[in-house]
């Protein structure tokens, strides 16, 4: 089904009242478009809510009179509510606009593409043919399908090509590895598609671990990979020669001094996510937490480290 999206205009002062005014016409669901919120979310940076964000957000001009977005079906009631609450807010710009439903669901796909992970592994988007990879990228490489959804993780972020990258390089063949924050599962197939005995794949998020088995499963890899919904390593009973994380800063420095207790004397740890300038934090965290980095990598503003618990 479509929507029509309406937009209200109003003062800052005005969107309790106004929100109010729409509950009273039965409209209970709104969204409040203000870029003063970014100031609430800026003074939470340390309080670890967030870690990285995208420099126009931070810029957004808080001068700007805040948004009341309500959504309407494509239907004769929908019309027709609509149409009252433009009468009863005339009084404010609104501005309407039609929202396809299959847009919602499939805007991702046009960013989204086929794309080098490592030097063997290529994505695939899981509605892209097969010989769009042969075209680009020849016939010799592994071929990991995958379909985000509403899980982080396609592989084009230097987060994950930092970690996969890794994976590749140390080698994962016959080899237990655990992925702490598996997303879409990418990390924990990559692991697999690069020879690992088993993998155990995590997240504290419900969706993800929906999207993340979905992958595993077109990816034919259940046999080597399980995922589990989990708080990082929280009650998890796996002993891995690899864990890998692509997580943030201060969840890597939480993370690490559960580490060793999943960690196989000689095991590596690589953990990702890390902006450079949390670099020698999360090291001197995974130092504290008994284990040796052997080395680190960056790409653009972001870094990631591996350790040896030796
Ligand atoms: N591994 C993927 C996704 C990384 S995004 C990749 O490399 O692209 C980080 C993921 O960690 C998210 O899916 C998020 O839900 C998950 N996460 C965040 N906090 C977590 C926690 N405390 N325990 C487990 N997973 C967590």
């Amino acid at each position: 089904m479509d929507y029509t999206e309406l937009m209200i205009t109003v003062p800052r002062e005005s969107v309790d009242d106004v929100t109010f005014e729409l509950s009273e016409m039965g409209i209970t669901s709104t969204q409040i478009i203000d870029n003063a919120v970014v100031d609430e979310i800026m003074d939470r940076k340390n309080d670890y809510e967030w870690d990285y964000i995208e420099p126009e957000l931070a810029d957004a001009d808080r001068s700007k009179d805040p948004k009341i977005c309500v959504y309407f079906e494509d239907t004769r009631e929908g019309r027709s509510l609509m149409e009252q609450v433009r009468e009863r807010f005339s009084g404010y710009e609104t501005e309407g606009d039609t929202v396809h439903e299959q847009d919602w669901v499939n805007e991702y796909k046009k960013h989204f593409k086929v794309c080098r992970l490592t030097d063997s592994i290529v994505i695939r988007p899981s509605w892209e043919k097969e010989e769009n990879v042969t075209a680009e990228f020849g016939p010799d490489k592994k071929i990991l399908i995958l379909d985000p959804g509403m899980a982080f993780g396609t592989g084009s972020h230097e987060t994950t090509s930092l970690c996969a990258g890794f994976l590749e390089e140390y080698g994962c063949s016959g080899k237990k590895v655990m992925d702490v924050g598996t997303g879409s599962g990418i990390l924990a197939m990559a692991a697999s598609l690069l020879g690992a005995e088993k993998v155990l794949g995590i997240d504290i998020d419900p969706t993800a671990c929906q999207v993340a088995e979905e992958n595993v499963r077109i990816n034919k890899c259940e046999d080597t990979v399980e995922i589990r919904e989990g708080d990082l390593t929280e009650g998890v009973d796996f002993d891995a020669d690899i864990i890998c994380a692509n997580l943030m800063a201060d969840l890597v420095c939480m993370l690490s001094a559960h580490v060793k207790e999943h960690l196989r004397k000689d095991g590596i740890f690589f953990s990702s996510g890390i902006l450079t300038e949390k670099k020698d934090t999360v090291a001197s965290a995974i130092e504290d937490a008994g284990m040796k980095i052997i080395e680190t990598r960056e790409k653009g503003e972001w870094c990631a480290i591996a350790a040896v618990y030796a």
